[in-house]
C-alpha cells in the first residue's frame, strides 16, 4: 500500500479534477500564508480580519459557485473544497465567505430582479460591498416561522419594523438580506445599511467564533424602496433555500476544521514523550483517538465528495445536505475535543489551533439549523412523520 499521506487515506485526490485540486491548493496557500499568521491576534481581539476582504475577493472566493455577474462559476466540488480550506483556517473565515456567497449573493441571484443582480452581484463578488442575512430573531431561532419582523406596504415603499439577532457580518455589511412578514407572507428585502431607522449593534462576549462579526439588527420605521423587494420571494421556503446552500458549504468546512485538529495533534503526539521515552503516539489509547479521528475525516470527505457530485447534477436535496451538515459538524466537534485533550495542558493555549476550532464548532453545530433540527429533517424524510413540535 502506498504510504498514507496527510488526511488522504483513501486516495480521494485521484477523484478530483485538476481544476478542483488547483482551487484547493490556491486557498490552502492563502490560508497558510496570509490567514494563519494573524488569526491568533484577531481571535483574541474578537475581530474579523476585514483587511483580507480584497484578497478573498481577488481569489474569486465570493459567490464562487454562481454564474455570471463577476462570479467564478466553479462547480460545487471546487466550491466545497474552498470551504474546507477556509475552515482549516477558522470557522469565522469560512462564515464570512458563506454568508456573502450563499446567504446574500445566492438570494439576489435566485430571487432578485435583473437590475438588483446588476447593481449588487459584481460589487459583492469583488469585495467592494459586504452583505449579511437576517432571518433569526431573539424569539425565533430554530423556528423562523415565528418571526415578528414586519414590512408594511405604503404607496411606493415598504416600512420595516422589528429586529434580527445573531447576524454574521452585521456591522460590516453594506446591504442586509432581511426576511419579514408581510400581508403576502414572508418576503425578502435588500436593506441598505445606511437607511434611516436601521441600526447594527455588535454582540460582545462570545467565547466561540470570535474572529467573526456578529450583530443585532434593529429596524425602526425603516423605509425600503419598492425596488429593494426581492421580487421572486414568496414565503419562508425561499429563506430556507438559502440555508440549504450555506449548509452545503458547512458540511465541507467542518471537515476542514477537523483536518486542522487532526494534523496538529498527530504531529504533537509523535513528538511528545511520556513514560519510558515513548512518544504519546506509541500508546494504544492515544492511537485509538487518532484512528477514530482519521476514520471520521475520511468518511466525511467521501460523503462531501458524493454530495458535491450530486449537487453538480442537480440531484442533491435538502435532506442530503442536512445529513452531511449534521454528521460532519458533530464529528468535527468530537475530533476537536479529542485533539484538545491529546494536547494536554498545552492544548488550552492559543499557540495551538485545536481549542479555537473546538470553540468555533460549538457555534457551527448550532447555526444554520442545530444538530437536533437536522435530526428532525432527516427523521421526517425516512419515517414520513414530522416531529418538530
Ligand atoms: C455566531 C452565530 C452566528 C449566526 N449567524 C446568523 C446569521 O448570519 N443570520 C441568521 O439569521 N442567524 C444566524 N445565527 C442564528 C442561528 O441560526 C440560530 O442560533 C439557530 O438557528 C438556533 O436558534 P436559537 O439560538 O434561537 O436556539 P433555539 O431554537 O432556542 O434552540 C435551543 C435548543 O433547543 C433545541 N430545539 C429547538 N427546537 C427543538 C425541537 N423542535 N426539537 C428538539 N430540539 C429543539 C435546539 O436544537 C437547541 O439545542 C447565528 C448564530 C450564532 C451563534
Amino acid at each position: 500500500m502506498a504510504k498514507f499521506k496527510g488526511t488522504d487515506l483513501y486516495q480521494i485526490d485521484d477523484l478530483l479534477s485538476d481544476e478542483e485540486r488547483l482551487t484547493r491548493a490556491m486557498v490552502r496557500e492563502f490560508v497558510n500564508e496570509e490567514f494563519l499568521p494573524i488569526i491568533r491576534e484577531h481571535y483574541r481581539e474578537g475581530e474579523f480580519p476585514a483587511d483580507l476582504i480584497p484578497k478573498i475577493a481577488e481569489l474569486g472566493l465570493l459567490g464562487a459557485n454562481l454564474e455570471g455577474y463577476g462570479c467564478a462559476g466553479l462547480n460545487n466540488v471546487a466550491y466545497g473544497l474552498i470551504n474546507q480550506e477556509l475552515e482549516r483556517g477558522d470557522s469565522g473565515l469560512r462564515s464570512f465567505v458563506s454568508v456573502q456567497g450563499n446567504l446574500v449573493m445566492y438570494p439576489i441571484h435566485a430571487f432578485g430582479s435583473e437590475e438588483q443582480k446588476k447593481i449588487w452581484l459584481p460589487k459583492l463578488a469583488n469585495g467592494e460591498a459586504v452583505g449579511c442575512f437576517g432571518l433569526t430573531e431573539s424569539d425565533a431561532g430554530s423556528n423562523p416561522g415565528a418571526m415578528r419582523t414586519r414590512a408594511e406596504r405604503t404607496n411606493d415603499a415598504w416600512v420595516l419594523n422589528g429586529g434580527k439577532m445573531w447576524i454574521t457580518n452585521g456591522t460590516l455589511a453594506d446591504v442586509a438580506v432581511v426576511w419579514a412578514r408581510t400581508d403576502e407572507g414572508v418576503r425578502g428585502f435588500l436593506v441598505e445599511t445606511g437607511t434611516p431607522g436601521f441600526t447594527a449593534k455588535a454582540i460582545h462576549g462570545k467565547l466561540s467564533l470570535r474572529a467573526s462579526d456578529t450583530a443585532e439588527l434593529l429596524f425602526d420605521n425603516c423605509e425600503i424602496p419598492e425596488d429593494n423587494l426581492l421580487p421572486k420571494t414568496s414565503g419562508l421556503k425561499n429563506a430556507l433555500m438559502c440555508l440549504t446552500q450555506a449548509r452545503y458549504g458547512i458540511a465541507w468546512g467542518a471537515i476542514g476544521a477537523a483536518m486542522a485538529c487532526y494534523e496538529e495533534v498527530l504531529n504533537y503526539a509523535k513528538d511528545r514523550i511520556q513514560f519510558d521515552d515513548k512518544p504519546i503516539a506509541a500508546h494504544q489509547l492515544v492511537q485509538q483517538k487518532l484512528v477514530d479521528m482519521v476514520t471520521e475525516i475520511t468518511k466525511g470527505q467521501l460523503l462531501n465528495l458524493q454530495l458535491g457530485r450530486l449537487k453538480d447534477e442537480n440531484k442533491a436535496t435538502h435532506v442530503h445536505i442536512s445529513l452531511a451538515k449534521r454528521n460532519n459538524v458533530s464529528q468535527a466537534l468530537q475530533i476537536a475535543r479529542n485533539a484538545r485533550q491529546l494536547l494536554g495542558a498545552n492544548g488550552i493555549l492559543d499557540d495551538y489551533h485545536s481549542m479555537r476550532h473546538m470553540c468555533n464548532l460549538e457555534t457551527v453545530i448550532t447555526y444554520e439549523g442545530t444538530h437536533e433540527i437536522h435530526t428532525l429533517i432527516v427523521g421526517e424524510h425516512i419515517t414520513g412523520h414530522p416531529a418538530y413540535s
